[in-house]
């Protein structure tokens, strides 16, 4: 069995839905296992209506709602003819579903709600996409994923129950494989035990291909995208951007970490433990082999180019000329924890400290405010973060030009540069 993954990009309209039937024909006499997410926006749609929900302005919330059914309405309208009627009456379903909640009054956690309401995108999305496979024939079997994936109830960020959905997916999903060679499930979503549905952070379905893989020891997993595959800089700030033909499950992990946006960085663990490959494919060309990562480190990777923009820099100094090490390192990990700021590099000197962040101006100014407890704090802003894995003096001098460099940091692999925009 195999597991393919149809993000929000490969199903956003009429044209790209037609193009999932198109690349299925392809794989007609095989077992798959098909993911699907929100179709385009509509997660940052459900978001706003989740927002306005909790803030109770019921006129919005409604009228926001409103806008996300009339959108699969309309599709469903174009895509399916003879089960029109019931594809409709299944859609309502979900929708009345979320109505019911949007008109009461919020007394739980805003994470909660949210996770009611935002899992509707990929319920809605795979039912459409599942009636209207069968109408071209490419017989499928739809799933509801919260039957399968158990969860806790981490609301946002739900962490998988291995053991029972695992059990879930052996005894409920398995089956449903003797009569269709297409099921089609839901990503990003599951359930807790008292059936509150669940999502697992955004651009989790990924991920959610990544445990299905594991869970039924699949042979593969492919993830359909709108680029070549995995390339090694973003074509928007690399114009000589190339994809990559083969990657570790390392390499990715490590490019995802540096601010890569490749894969969920979720995904790979689950591949990994049971060595499964994972192919980054086109959507819109068939014929281009794409991306594979295996747990083989390929030979001479180009290097990988990963732009970080908005970044600040803060300088950090004791007041009192004490070592910066120890209590007063301590206390800034703290405050960092407490406002959930990650930073993107630090390094550490006698008495001082610096730290780049990304500048989102309410973090940085609680930060700026909290470190001046104990530091005397100077800030930089408007920086580019460059990383480069496996550079080359070739590269560096192209990437860098005559820009003014204000921090560096070089290991065997990798070069950090932190720049001055021009
Ligand atoms: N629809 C969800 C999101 O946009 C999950 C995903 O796309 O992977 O975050
Ligand atoms: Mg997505």
């Amino acid at each position: 069995m195999k597991v393919f993954k149809f993000g929000g990009v490969s199903i956003k309209d009429f044209d790209s839905i037609q193009n999932v039937a198109h690349i299925l024909e392809n794989f007609k006499d095989e077992k798959i296992l098909i993911v699907i997410s929100a179709m385009g926006k509509m997660t940052n749609a459900l978001e706003s209506v989740s927002e306005a929900f909790f803030e109770e302005r019921k006129e919005d919330t409604f009228r926001l709602f409103e806008k996300i059914k009339k959108a699969h309405l309309d599709l469903l309208k174009y895509l399916i003819t003879l089960q029109w009627e019931k594809a409709t009456n299944s859609l309502n379903d979900f929708f009345t579903e979320v109505e019911w909640l949007l008109h009461d009054k919020p007394v739980k956690d805003y994470n909660y709600y949210y996770d009611q309401i935002v899992c509707s995108g990929e319920l809605l999305s795979s039912t459409l996409i599942s009636y209207f496979l069968n109408e071209k024939k490419i017989h499928n079997q739809w799933l509801d994923v919260r039957d399968i994936l158990r969860t806790d109830d981490a609301f946002r960020d739900a962490k998988i129950d291995w053991e029972v959905s695992g059990k879930n997916a052996v005894e409920k999903l398995l089956p449903l494989f003797e009569k269709n060679n297409f099921v089609i499930t839901q990503g990003f979503i599951g359930s807790t035990d008292e059936n509150e549905s669940t999502t697992l952070g955004r651009e989790g379905s990924d991920y959610t291909a990544g445990i299905f893989a594991e869970l039924l020891d699949a042979e593969s997993v492919t993830i359909w995208k709108d680029v070549n595959g995995i390339m090694n800089g973003d074509p928007k700030d690399f114009k000589d951007a190339v994809c990559i033909e083969e990657l570790s499950y390392k390499e990715v992990i490590e490019m995802a970490y540096y601010g890569a946006k490749v894969i969920h960085p979720k995904t790979i663990k689950p591949l990994q433990n049971k060595n499964i490959p994972l192919y980054v494919k086109s959507f819109a060309d068939l014929r281009l082999s794409g991306t594979v990562i295996t747990g083989v480190s390929p030979h001479d990777l180009p290097p990988v180019i990963v732009y970080k923009q908005n970044q600040v820099l803060f300088k950090l100094q004791t007041i009192d000329f004490s070592f910066a090490e120890g209590r007063p390192t301590q206390y800034l990990n703290e405050i960092l924890e407490e406002l959930r700021i990650k930073p993107n590099l630090s390094q550490n000197a006698a008495i001082s400290l610096m730290l780049c962040i990304d500048d989102v101006s309410e973090k940085t100014e609680q930060l700026a405010a909290r470190a001046a407890e104990i530091f005397e704090v100077q800030i930089q802003k408007d920086l580019t973060l460059l990383t480069i894995r496996h550079y080359t003096p070739e590269y560096i001098t192209m990437l860098t030009g005559h820009k003014e460099i204000v921090l560096e940091q070089k290991s065997k692999e990798t070069i950090r540069l932190l720049m001055k925009d021009v």
